[in-house]
This record gives structure tokens, C-alpha cells and sequence, in this order.
């Protein structure tokens, strides 16, 4: 079954899931009613996390007053660009993920202990804004981060309509040997669902031999364009030789053992300091059962006016 990403954000301005839409929206009055919906939609989202919040920090009082300890809360966040506007957002937000979580690699393969809750920070294209804006402030306050680069567009344009181009090769290599883990995007940043089998094994090994060549290093994680999978992809990306693959939906993170499919929540330099807050403490994981009883409900829904048409 295909996990269409149900992003957390707010009315961006990227090329992940919902934006499309807004991007290729056919008029201004479309694009407007879109935004609309996307900022009601952000609402509502925040609010429902805010009350699982509540229940969930509840319950993990509640465990740890009868002498157990609650379960560990880890999340993968990802970025896409930090404009020059944003800088300084972006920095207080690392300020406050340093002061309310522990920094992480996407690369951890145990399990996390329990005390504080961890985050690990991801990046995912490769604007050249994560060189130039995003990469010297995550330095500057040694947060691990992994990117996620599409290996067949370095240096060019993701889409015609965008103006900032992807990060050059040069600026690949130096960003790895700075301490960056370079993780693959596809080569072409394809919506991975929609294409035949041996296309997706095609993107998937060739992007990353292509930068496990350009490093001279092993390439072993892989995030989804636009943040959607399905369950016959996953199979494919252990074929084509990954050791974790980063999908749109906001699960918890490294709380199994061996965990292949880790799940990661959307973040902008925009997000509210508490929305930003809730995402860290893994308040919007509500969202995959909620997206999956939305798809449940839609095909029973086609199916009663199936039976009807007939
Ligand atoms: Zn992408």
C-alpha cells in the first residue's frame, strides 16, 4: 500500500508532497484556497498533537510514578532549504532542539536509552542554502546531520521553476569530508510509487554508486522523494544495498531493533517554537494511523457508491 505523506508543515515554499499543488495551482484563486487549506490543515494538525502531547506526557508520568521507566523518544527530523531570511529562525530553533533534545546521527544502529529525548537532523535535495546558510550553523553548535542529495542533479536546477540550483559536486566533497553523512535522494528525484520496478532499482543502486564513487565511502542511507513509499519499494532499497531508509511519516525513530524504515517529521525555519517543540517530541506520530483510517474510509467510500452505480 502506497504511504502518501500527510506533511506537518506549514504552507511552504518546496517541492515536497502538498506543495506541488499549490505550485501548479491552475490560478491565483486556486493557489490562495490552497493556502488556506494547507494553514487550516497546519492548525488542526498542531492542535491534535498538542492533546496527544498532554495525554502522552500523562501517561509517561503516570509510568514512571509506579517505578518504571517510559519508553525512549527519538525523531528524525528533516529540512529542505534555509533561505537568507530565515537564518536566524533556523538558529534559534537548533538552539532550542540543543536545549530541549540530544543531537543524533541518522546512522545510529541501536537502540536509544531512555532518559532524554533524542532528534536527528536531516536535510533533504541538497539546496546550495545547506552550504552556504544551514551547514555553518549546525557546525557551529556540532549537530550531526545527514543530507539527502539527488546524484544526478548536482549542480543544476531540481525543477525549471526553482532559482536556487543544488549543491555542485565540489561542494558534496567538501561538505562529506567536514563531517556531513551524505545519504542518496534518487537520481533524478522520482516519485519512487509511480514508477516500474526496474526504474526504482535503477534509481536507487545507481545513485548510489554514483556517490559512493564521487566519496570514496559506502552510501548506505536513502530518504524518499517527497516523502513517499510503499511497501514494494522497500524490499528494493535493501537490494540495492542501503542499511536504513528514511520515509515521510513521523513514527518514532530507532525504537526496534534492526530497524530498516525509519520514519522522519517534516520541519521548516517557519514552524511555530512550539509546533517545532511538538514535532521534536515525536507529538505528531498520531498522524500514519490517522492517514491510514482516512485511506481505509476513502475505499470503503468508493466502494458503497460502487455498488450504487452499478
Ligand atoms: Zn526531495
Amino acid at each position: 500500500m502506497q504511504q502518501v505523506v500527510d506533511e506537518g508543515g506549514p504552507a511552504a515554499t518546496d517541492f515536497e508532497g502538498a506543495d506541488h499543488a499549490t505550485i501548479n495551482a491552475a490560478s491565483s484563486d486556486e493557489a490562495g484556497r490552497g493556502r488556506v487549506s494547507q494553514n487550516l490543515l497546519r492548525v488542526v494538525k498542531f492542535a491534535v498533537s498538542l492533546g496527544f502531547w498532554c495525554l502522552s506526557e500523562a501517561r509517561r508520568i503516570l509510568v514512571r510514578l509506579s517505578g518504571r521507566v517510559p519508553p525512549p523518544i527519538a525523531t528524525v527530523i528533516y529540512y529542505h532549504q534555509v533561505l537568507p531570511h530565515e537564518r536566524q529562525r533556523f538558529a534559534r530553533q537548533l538552539d532550542h532542539l540543543c536545549k530541549w533534545a540530544k543531537p543524533i546521527p541518522a546512522d545510529l544502529y541501536g537502540l536509544v536509552p531512555c532518559a532524554t529525548p533524542y532528534v536527528s537532523v536531516t536535510f533533504d535535495d541538497g539546496w546550495s542554502s545547506f552550504a552556504e546558510i544551514a551547514f555553518p550553523e549546525l557546525r557551529e553548535r556540532k549537530i550531526p546531520v545527514t543530507l539527502f542529495v539527488v546524484a544526478g542533479r548536482l549542480g543544476r536546477r531540481l525543477e525549471p521553476f526553482t532559482d536556487e540550483p543544488l549543491i555542485t559536486a565540489a561542494q558534496l566533497e567538501w561538505l562529506a569530508a567536514s563531517g556531513v553523512t551524505i545519504g542518496s535522494h534518487t537520481l533524478t528525484h522520482c516519485l519512487l510509487p509511480t514508477v516500474d520496478e526496474a526504474t526504482a532499482l535503477y534509481e536507487l543502486r545507481e545513485s548510489r554508486r554514483v556517490l559512493s564513487g564521487m566519496l570514496e565511502r559506502e552510501v548506505t542511507l536513502f530518504a524518499f522523494p517527497f516523502g513517499q513509499s510503499d511497501s514494494r519499494l522497500i524490499p528494493l532499497c535493501s537490494d540495492a544495498g542501503y542499511q536504513r531508509v528514511f520515509t515521510g511519516l513521523p513514527h518514532l525513530a530507532f525504537s526496534r531493533p534492526g530497524e530498516f524504515e525509519t520514519g522522519r517529521i517534516r520541519v521548516d525555519p517557519s514552524d511555530w517554537p512550539l509546533e517545532f517543540y511538538l514535532k521534536l517530541m515525536g507529538a505528531y506520530r498520531w498522524l500514519p494511523a490517522a492517514i491510514a483510517l482516512k485511506s481505509r474510509l476513502r475505499r470503503a467510500t468508493r466502494r458503497v457508491i460502487g455498488r450504487f452505480d452499478r
